[in-house]
């Protein structure tokens, strides 16, 4: 075992990781090509962080791939994002033929490397003309979509649709989310790293330098929400829900985060924000850099709870950090929140500030019950959200991919085009 397999075995068990030498080996040097928009910024950019370099552990030839786009390709593929979580908000022609042009321009250099490679993951829709691009292509390729297209705005989706349908197959979060496509649908929600920077254990001397820092008090209880300054996170609405709780509970408010580079509204909800804050000493609004990640965690570890009152959310891998630390986290009843918040277990699901206010102000009051739900959110997590599962189950969806409809899957034996060391 690699020495970092035998970091993950000490947190999931061996038995974990032996099962996922098993799937690898008939994989081995298999070339992997992830394709996404951005190198930080976001629940992607934070998964593919880990998943490549594991694939690789493992002994394939996995890469990762960001395609580069200028301000209207950003404005465009912004408001693919948010007609696709439901914003009745049409896409003019011109944009959508710039959109394509940039996929176009982003294949001139990568075709060769596509066209070669044994799967290619192509993640969210920045990069989803590629395909039609890359007509030498020898592998299957997977549209790996990460937002809530529970409720698409119909005319958005129906033009993405017809470049999606070209795929081999896609996979989704949530089963809510999958539309009606003629390939294979497959559903794997997200994951975090329990090794990474933004997740591993810190002592409690170096949370509390973090919370200094930021002239964060230890003295009254913190909530905090990590999330880009985005609409779809609320962040209007958790001021709102933290002003309701003061008039009965002290408490402190934290809103961290940055922007993604591939996300141009950021600078403007951001303003909104600051202006709604006003000049509140116990509203911590911290503009971070997109590689904060050790400071994220510290903050997530010094609070008492985490929110995230989102509108909407593909999977909310915040969510999935603040459970990860022990905390209860409260959060918006949607998109993939909801396998992650177990009413009354790992957290409270809820509809609006005021029902958020209720239940800060529940767990403040009854620290006993914040406790326990904050070990079961711990718990849960390592049973369900950790990046060995997601590994794991890619290489059941290429296993599955290569195999078809074969009725038997031997597992030891090599698959076809692999190389076998
Ligand atoms: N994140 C970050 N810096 C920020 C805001 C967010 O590193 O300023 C991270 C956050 O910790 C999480 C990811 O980016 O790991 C956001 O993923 P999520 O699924 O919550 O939301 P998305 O941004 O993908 O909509």
């Amino acid at each position: 075992m690699t020495a970092l397999l035998d970091q993950y075995a000490a947190i999931v068990g061996n038995d974990v990781i032996d099962h996922l030498r098993q799937l690898a080996a008939p994989l081995r040097g298999m070339k992997i090509v992830h394709v996404n928009s951005t190198r930080e910024g976001g629940g992607v950019a934070e998964i593919l962080n880990r998943l490549v370099p594991l694939q690789n552990e493992l002994g394939m030839d996995a890469s990762w791939e960001v395609i580069s786009g200028d301000r209207r390709f950003y404005q465009c593929t912004k408001k693919m994002h948010n007609a696709l979580q439901g914003n009745r908000d049409d896409i003019s022609d011109n944009l959508l033929r710039h959109y394509e042009k940039i996929n176009f321009l982003n294949s001139v250099d990568l075709k060769s490397k596509l066209e070669q490679a044994d799967f290619v993951f192509i993640h969210d829709p920045q990069p989803a003309l590629l395909l039609r691009n890359c007509p030498g292509r020898k592998g299957k390729w997977v549209w790996r979509c990460h937002i809530d297209v529970s409720h698409p705005y119909r005319p958005v989706w129906k033009y993405l649709r017809q470049h999606v349908e070209l795929y081999d197959a896609s996979i989704w979060s949530l089963s809510t989310f999958a539309q009606p496509l003629s390939h294979p649908l497959y559903l794997i929600p997200p994951s975090i790293d329990p090794l990474g920077e933004k997740n591993v254990d810190l002592s409690e001397d170096e949370v509390n330098g973090f919370l200094d820092r930021f002239g964060i008090s230890k003295k009254t209880p913190i909530i905090t929400q990590v999330s880009r300054f985005d609409r779809f996170k609320d962040p209007i609405g958790v001021i709102q829900a933290y002003r309701l709780v003061r008039k009965s509970v002290p408490v402190q408010l934290v809103l961290a985060g940055g922007g993604a580079t591939d996300d141009p509204e950021g600078a403007r909800v951001l303003k909104e924000v600051r202006s709604f804050a006003g000049r509140d000493p116990d509203i911590h609004l911290l503009e971070l850099p997109p590689d904060a990640h050790r400071t994220i965690n510290a903050l997530q570890r010094g609070s008492d709870i985490i929110i995230q009152k989102s509108l909407r959310e593909g999977f909310g891998l915040t969510v999935t950090e603040g459970l990860w630390k022990g905390k209860p986290v409260i959060a918006g009843d949607t998109g993939g929140i909801r396998l992650q918040v177990i009413n009354h277990h790992t957290g409270f699901l809820v509809n609006s500030p005021e029902g958020a206010a209720l239940r800060i102000r529940y767990l403040l009051k009854n620290r006993d019950i914040l406790k326990t739900m904050g070990e079961k959110s711990r718990q849960f997590v390592l049973e369900n959200f950790l990046i060995t599962r997601h590994v794991r189950e890619y290489l059941t969806l290429i296993v599955a991919l290569i195999y078809g409809s074969a009725e038997r899957i031997e597992l030891n034996l090599p698959s076809p085009g692999a190389t076998v060391s």
